[in-house]
């Protein structure tokens, strides 16, 4: 038996953390939430709207604005979710690298933050879900029952994050989409998780009683079962 409420999983970029949170969501008949995923939104919105990227403000009152809604996949293209904001499906445009490459910056400010923190506080307010980020299990969901922490060499997460890039390539292909490559090298790719992993450091610590799980030579069962393992530890 399982103690309530929402499980935090956190990690760098490529740390398995959105594989695992989906699956382990999967197992235990929870909401699978990706906060990643909300501040993607807002920088596709920051984007579209010309917003400055530097401008704190500016990109709280956007995020304020904004009705983005992560729900049930419903379409089968490969997506984990489907994100929406006033209602238009985004789910493929946040992972676009336009996104990718504003994104830490639009979630270095305090005032963006204090806006989605609060929204996913409201989500876990309402449901049992797996919440996946950088800063839940410290700061969004300091009393969650089960805080997980997942992390791996800076290779290994660019082996993940390249094959994920890949297969997402595929899919755009077999969309009828034209041949122009979106694939950025294994260098560029290695360099931009650097780069995010250097922004997104002060947001990004491990809450102190998070279970660290290192996944370099894991494959995903052993790390669910590692996990499964931790939740079904009698409490003391
Ligand atoms: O997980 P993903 O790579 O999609 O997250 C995109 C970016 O969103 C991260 O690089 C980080 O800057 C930001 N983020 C954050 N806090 C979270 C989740 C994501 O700052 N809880």
């Amino acid at each position: 038996m399982l103690r309530p409420g929402s499980i935090a999983i956190d990690g760098p970029a490529g740390s398995g953390k959105s594989t695992i949170g989906e699956q382990l969501a999967t197992r235990l008949g929870y909401l699978y939430i990706d906060t990643g995923a909300m501040y993607r939104a807002v920088t596709w919105l920051a984007l579209q709207n010309s917003v400055d990227t530097n401008n704190g403000p500016a990109l709280a009152q956007l995020a304020q604005q904004a009705e983005i809604a992560i729900g049930y996949p419903k379409i089968d293209d490969g997506r984990q979710y489907t994100v929406t904001v006033h209602g238009r499906d985004i789910t493929w445009a946040i992972r676009s690298p336009e996104v990718t490459r504003a994104v830490s910056t639009v979630s270095s400010h305090a005032q963006v933050r204090a806006v989605l923190i609060a929204q996913q506080q409201a989500i876990a307010e309402q449901v049992m879900a797996v919440m996946v980020g950088r800063d839940i299990g410290a700061v969004v969901l300091p009393n969650a029952p089960y805080k997980i922490y997942l992390t791996a060499s800076l290779e290994e997460r660019t082996r993940r994050r390249y094959a994920e890039l890949l297969a997402q390539q595929k899919l755009y292909l077999a969309d009828g989409n034209a041949a122009e490559s979106i694939l950025p090298s294994f260098e560029q790719v290695m360099s931009d998780i650097q780069r995010r992993d250097n922004i997104d450091r002060d947001n990004m610590q491990p809450a102190h009683d998070a279970i660290i799980v290192v996944t370099d030579s894991l494959s995903v069962q052993q790390v669910l079962e590692e996990i499964i393992r931790h939740l079904e530890e009698p409490t003391v």
